[in-house]
């Protein structure tokens, strides 16, 4: 490679892939097809690129694991042709599926570079230009004759993140998203700036493997004051549930109420995975530092460390799929395996 690359644009659907109605005002899906005409400059990199668009374009509101099943058979069935892929999604749900994109590519050695925009790309404003040429660029840049970024990113506003890491954060500014747990992989100013120390280090040449089965029936609860005990055991009741989610205050902490307890404890002797992500935007769970959260750790709450809420899903769908034995999910819960968490 570092000839000409070859890149695959994936369209989902979402903001970037729509213009306004001149007369009714709403937004609607252009054909994909005709994308080099809202976007000429595209023939000016570098590269060569070739579309391909989901049949029934979606908002990411409407995206679900199947659709994650989707995006990664197609660029199963695209790796040996392509060198780089950008995938084009709805920003609101973006960090959920580039997160378990993420874990479903197994050693990944060329670029998966996820995107969007705020506006529409017909909009006069619009951040969907930038946001694309430049993602197309990265998924285009090479170093040595290997491609530079070897993992699942997101693209927004100027900075590239690891997908796993990313989280949407505002649902105004053109700054929609950020990292808080790890650095920028890549800023864009009048250079790439590549943070390199920062980057997944090589698989050392194994072949890509794609997980396509993933579980389901997993619950995300949220605690806040006043969260009560008929609620919390209607919740733990559901009779299909394979895991639990906890968002949890500060560094990993929970109420250590009798009724909450005991409830946890249901679930555990169910083998039923709990993990505990924290509910701030920054920073770990640390399940060492408060007495009432070491009686949790030592039932067999699974730390989530400084993962984010969205991985913290992903991740656990993807292992639910894995058959793993209940002795070793917590382990391997814990471990990084795509630099998703410290
Ligand atoms: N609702 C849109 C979506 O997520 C918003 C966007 O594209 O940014 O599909």
């Amino acid at each position: 490679m570092c000839k000409k690359p070859n890149i695959l644009l994936i369209y989902t659907g979402g903001t970037i892939g729509m213009i306004k109605d001149s007369e009714t005002g709403t937004l609607h899906n252009f054909n994909f097809d005709e994308l080099l005409e809202y976007i000429p400059e595209l023939n000016l990199l570098d590269c060569n690129i070739s579309t391909q668009s989901f049949a029934k374009p979606i908002d990411s509101s409407n995206m679900n694991p199947s659709n994650w099943v989707e995006i990664a058979s197609i660029i199963e069935e695209a790796y040996d042709n392509y060198d780089g892929f950008v995938i084009l999604h709805g920003s609101d749900t973006m960090s959920y599926t580039a997160s378990a994109l993420s874990f479903m590519l197994e050693n990944l050695s060329k670029p998966v570079i996820f995107t969007g925009s705020q506006l529409p790309i017909g909009d006069l404003r619009t951040d969907a230009k930038e946001n694309l040429i430049t993602s197309i660029q990265i998924a285009s840049l090479c170093n040595e004759g290997r491609p530079v970024i070897r993992e699942v990113g997101l693209y927004f506003e100027y900075k590239l993140y690891r997908a796993n890491r990313s989280t949407k954060i505002n649902a105004e500014h053109f700054e929609a998203f950020d990292s808080l747990n790890y650095p920028p992989l890549i800023v864009s100013g009048v250079n790439l700036s590549v943070n390199y120390q920062a980057l997944l280090p090589s698989n050392s040449g194994k072949k890509l493997k794609v997980h396509k089965k993933l579980g389901s029936n997993i619950l995300l609860v949220k605690m806040f004051p006043g969260i009560d005990e008929v609620t919390i055991n209607h919740l733990f009741a559901y009779p299909e549930i394979k895991g639990l989610v906890l968002e949890t205050y500060g560094s990993g902490n929970l109420t250590n109420e009798k009724w909450f307890v005991k409830a946890i404890k249901k679930l555990i002797d169910k083998e039923i995975p709990i993990v505990n992500v924290t509910q701030c935007s920054g920073g770990s769970v640390d399940m060492n530092i408060y007495k009432t959260n070491i009686k949790y750790r030592k039932m067999g709450i699974i730390s989530g460390k400084d993962i984010t809420t969205e991985s913290a899903l992903a991740k656990l769908l993807f292992l639910l799929g894995q058959n793993i034995s209940a002795n070793s999910f917590k382990t391997i819960y814990e471990t990084s395996l795509r630099g998703e968490m410290k």
